[in-house]
C-alpha cells in the first residue's frame, strides 16, 4: 500500500486499485520517463521524497515532518534509513533531555554558545517548553 505523504490518502490508479509504484507505469512502460503520480485528494505530487537526496530527507526526519515520516514508514522498503531515523532521535532526544535537565552553571556554558548544535538543540528546547504550555 502506498500512500500520499501530505494527505495520508491511498494512492489509486485511474481504475480505483491500490497502486504498487508510485510514478505512472504506462508512461515509464513506453517512454522510459519517470513521471511522479498526483494525489486525487489533494493534487499534489504523491511523494516528492522520491526525489531528493538521502541527505535532504535524514535532515527532514531530524526536523521530525509528517510527509518523511510517512515516506519512510508506508511509502519505502527501506530499513537502514529506518535505523538511521531511530538512532538520529535517540542521540537528539538524548541530547536536549541531557541539556534540558542538567543544571549548568553559566560560565561553563559561555564557550559553547557559538556551537550552532547548542543553539539548534535550545531552540528546540525552547519550542518543546512553548508547545507543553499551550
Ligand atoms: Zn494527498
Amino acid at each position: 500500500m502506498k500512500v500520499c505523504v501530505h494527505c495520508g490518502v491511498e494512492v489509486v490508479d485511474r481504475h480505483r486499485r491500490p497502486v504498487t509504484e508510485l510514478y505512472d507505469t504506462q508512461l515509464y512502460a513506453k517512454s522510459r520517463i519517470l513521471r511522479l503520480r498526483e494525489c486525487r485528494a489533494c493534487s499534489r505530487t504523491v511523494d516528492p521524497y522520491l526525489e531528493q537526496e538521502g541527505t535532504l530527507v535524514l535532515l527532514d526526519i531530524a526536523l521530525q515532518s509528517q510527509p518523511v515520516l510517512r515516506h519512510v514508514l508506508v511509502n519505502s522498503d527501506h530499513n537502514v534509513i529506518v535505523l538511521k531515523m531511530v538512532l538520529l532521535t535517540i542521540i537528539v532526544d538524548g541530547y536536549c533531555r541531557l541539556v534540558a535537565y542538567v543544571p549548568v552553571p553559566v560560565t561553563v556554558l559561555a564557550p559553547y554558545r557559538r556551537n550552532l548544535m547548542y543553539r539548534y538543540l535550545t531552540e528546540i528546547r525552547l519550542f518543546a517548553e512553548i508547545d507543553s504550555k499551550s
